[in-house]
């Protein structure tokens, strides 16, 4: 039986096992024994229990499980590291996903805290404690956004700052602008934008325009990827990402199949993304197992939501190419359409498990056609 080794137990790589499962003999890599619901890190930073999903009972026993670090590939003779144990593979998925970046401002290591879930702990200690009175966000984007909502909900005695480089929500329509103001105004969150951070001390953001007093540094800056596959020859992007073609198949090796946020893919890092990758790629082994061919994977936006804390959302439609239209879902309509898409992901990740294939992503309108 054909031999596939997944690496990484996220969102791309869950699918992807599921799907392949009952055709070939699959081996997931992940470094720990829990599913980690990533889109739900801002809940759980706030003090909100999530599920404990473990990866073994989200997959048929057919799937041979081995929890721990891979350190190394070594495409050559088809093996992966995982420390000293060496694991045979006829094709490989990798799938590490990405984590929040903590290098390239001073201070930031030592004096911030992050979306990542080693940093989940001492966020809500922190947060909880009695003694934080400021809380400052750093990032914009769609996780700054979503964590200074649900802070900001949470603890209303706290003053929330969020700061960005350029401006906050900048991928909304204008109307979906206006909605995210008027809730950060109602949450009393100040927000700065255009404002470079410089450096970062234990009790301060220290930025081109003053310093910000802080008690609790949240950094929700940009994600970076693992570099393993650059460490072991694979072809890979200034970021790490794997170069693929536009069947997922890394540039250097065809075996080697690249999904989610560690493939290059040039859509933007997200489990709206990630997960039709992992379901592609698996398809896409299947029919070459079979001979048969599969048009090139293309893929569809039709909707950004965010959360606003835990009763407040916004669903802004897009065009396939992750354009804001007009249309936008707001209020706590916005946060119901929030809540259903982020379970979705689960559902869909515990239904693949039984009805292999069912899972199904947007594509474009001449989808097949190129
Ligand atoms: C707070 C927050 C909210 C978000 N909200 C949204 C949202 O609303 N919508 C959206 O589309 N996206 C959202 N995202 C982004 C989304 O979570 C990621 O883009 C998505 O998880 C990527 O999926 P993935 O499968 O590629 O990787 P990941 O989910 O990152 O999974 C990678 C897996 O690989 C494992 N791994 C990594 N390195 C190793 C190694 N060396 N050895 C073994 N295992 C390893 C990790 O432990 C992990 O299990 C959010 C992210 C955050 C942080």
């Amino acid at each position: 039986m054909t031999k596939i080794v997944i690496l990484g137990a996220g969102y791309a790589g869950m699918i992807a096992a599921l799907r392949l499962a009952c055709h070939a003999e699959v081996t997931l890599i992940n470094a720990s024994d829990l599913f980690v619901e990533r889109i739900r890190l801002h809940q759980v930073a706030t003090g909100q229990s999530i599920r404990n999903l473990r990866i073994a009972n989200l997959c048929p026993s057919n799937v041979r499980l081995i929890c721990g670090y891979v350190t190394r590939i070594d495409p050559a003779t088809k093996q992966v590291y995982v420390g000293e144990q060496a694991i045979g593979y006829d094709y490989l998925v990798y799938a590490l996903g990405s984590r929040v970046s903590v290098t390239g401002v001073p201070g930031l290591s030592q004096h911030a805290l992050t979306l990542n879930p080693e940093d989940s702990y001492k966020l809500i200690q922190r947060l909880r404690s009695a003694a934080t009175k400021h809380v400052v966000i750093v990032g914009g984007g769609l996780t700054g956004i979503e964590a200074a909502s649900e802070i900001a909900a949470r603890y209303p005695t706290h003053s929330v700052t969020l700061i960005t480089q350029g401006q906050m929500g900048a991928g909304l329509s204008v109307g979906g602008r206006a909605y995210l103001q008027e809730v950060f105004n109602q949450l009393r969150i100040d927000y700065i934008e255009r404002t470079s951070v410089n450096r970062l001390e234990a009790d301060r953001v220290i930025t081109n325009r003053g310093d910000f007093v802080s008690d609790v540094t949240l950094w929700a800056g940009s994600f970076e990827v693992s570099p393993i596959a650059r460490e072991s020859g694979i072809q890979t992007n200034a970021i790490g990402q794997v170069l693929v073609d536009q069947y997922l198949r890394s540039v250097s090796d065809d075996r080697i199949y690249a999904i989610g946020d560690a493939a290059a893919t040039g859509l933007r890092m997200s489990c709206a993304t990630a997960m039709p990758t992992g379901a592609y790629a698996a398809d896409h082994l299947l029919a070459r197992l079979r001979g048969e061919s599969l048009p090139a994977f293309q893929f569809a936006y039709m909707v950004q939501c965010i959360s606003l804390g835990r009763w407040k959302g916004l669903a802004q439609w897009v065009d396939q190419d992750d354009q804001p239209q007009l249309r936008v879902i707001m209020g706590w309509r916005g946060a119901v359409v929030k809540e259903l898409i982020s379970s979705y992901t689960l559902w869909a990740i515990q239904l693949e498990r039984f009805l292999p294939g069912l899972y199904r992503y947007p594509r474009p309108k001449n989808y097949g056609r190129i």
